[in-house]
């Protein structure tokens, strides 16, 4: 069992982000924090029930670091006798926010990894983007969370935004591998409806050789890509949250506009701050076929280093299967088939599927 929390407030609007996140709602925070600590008090009935505990937590957003530390202190009370030994414990932050004082903070009430959202250590990139940090204080955040060690550390970085060269990206590659980071992800830029880039076709490249460049270059600065867009140094420093999502494990989901899973439902919290803090146990709820499931599995599955189990497949399937691994797209031990290049994840995906 997974946990995730959803912190909604931002100190500035990216300009590509479609995630639910306030820059005008900071009056709310301490109530929404008293709202998260009564959905998560229902929510963990479930563990009760089911004999679980947590194999990891996350704290994404919106920007965690926003909000002070002492307000998440209520939700570690509650959920520190629900953790494995071993439990990964992330939170994001943003480089402006994460100050030494909050992310010492986190970490003595439990976090051990942070992840921090720099983007570029370009200026001027990271002004197209929108962001409210500059390259120095995202150097500085990621010395300061070495210093005060956490297990492991992340660095975002984005790739495919206009201006973008591969010298450009080796640049952030270069910067981001000279700074103690255990993990990088790079997204490539997506445009979203209701974003400030939506309609700005023009701030996005689409380039499937400098994606290809860009995987080769990381790798050979040994971090290995166990996912399509993540990274890591060792085995040990790749995010088991993220792997969790990927092996389709059951997961709470608390905040306004998370999502949680589990028998085979996701539900929604509401993403209004007002309407959560007033009601957070109100879900519009989503029932999953066994079909859908068998999809979101192999999808899962193609895209990251999990693979996919051999059983869930029906014969016609496994006879595609098979053509693929003749044709090098795939290989498979006795259990599992997996994908060799996660960029076709979703074409070979559909191929398969019936
Ligand atoms: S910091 Fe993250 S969540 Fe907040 S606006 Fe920027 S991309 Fe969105």
């Amino acid at each position: 069992m997974l946990l995730y929390i959803h912190i909604p407030f931002c100190d500035s609007k990216c300009h590509y982000c479609a995630f639910n996140s306030y820059t005008d709602k900071f009056h709310l925070k301490h109530n929404y924090m008293k709202a998260l600590v009564k959905q998560l008090e229902i929510e963990l009935k479930y563990l009760d029930d089911n004999n679980e505990k947590f194999e990891t937590v996350f704290i994404g957003g919106g920007t965690p670091s926003s909000v002070k530390f002492e307000e998440y202190e209520k939700v570690f009370e509650l959920i520190t006798p629900y953790l494995k030994e071993d439990c990964e414990i992330t939170s994001e932050a943003n480089p402006n926010s994460a100050s030494k004082k909050w992310l010492e903070g986190m970490k003595s009430l439990g976090v051990n990894r942070v992840s921090f959202g720099v983007q570029s250590f370009d200026n001027n990139k990271l002004k197209l983007l929108g962001r409210s940090h500059n390259s120095k204080s995202a150097i500085t955040a990621i010395q300061n969370a070495n210093c005060i060690g956490f297990n492991g550390i992340n660095c975002d970085i984005i790739y495919g935004v206009q201006g973008d060269r591969f010298d450009s990206l080796k640049d952030d590659f270069d910067t981001a591998f000279s700074l103690p980071i255990t993990h990088l992800s790079a997204y490539s830029l997506t445009i979203e409806e209701g974003t400030k880039f939506f309609n700005k076709s023009e701030v996005k490249i689409d380039d499937e050789e400098l994606s290809y460049e860009i995987f080769d270059y990381i790798k050979s600065c040994g971090f290995d890509q166990y996912e399509i867009s993540n990274f890591a140094k060792a085995e040990k420093f790749q995010s088991k949250h993220n792997y969790g999502y990927w092996q389709h494990k059951e997961y709470l989901g608390i905040g306004a506009g998370a999502v949680g899973y589990k028998n085979n439902q996701r539900y929604y919290p509401s993403k209004s701050i007002e309407e959560y803090i007033s009601n957070p146990l109100n879900y519009e709820v989503e029932n999953l076929s066994n079909d859908d499931i068998k999809v979101e599995k192999v999808l899962l599955g193609f895209r990251c280093s999990t693979g996919v189990e051999l059983s869930i497949f029906s014969q016609k399937e496994l006879e595609k299967v098979n053509d693929l691994i003749l044709d090098n797209r795939l290989k498979k031990d006795k259990t599992k088939v997996y994908n060799l290049n996660f960029l076709l994840a979703d074409e070979l995906a559909l191929y398969i599927i019936e």
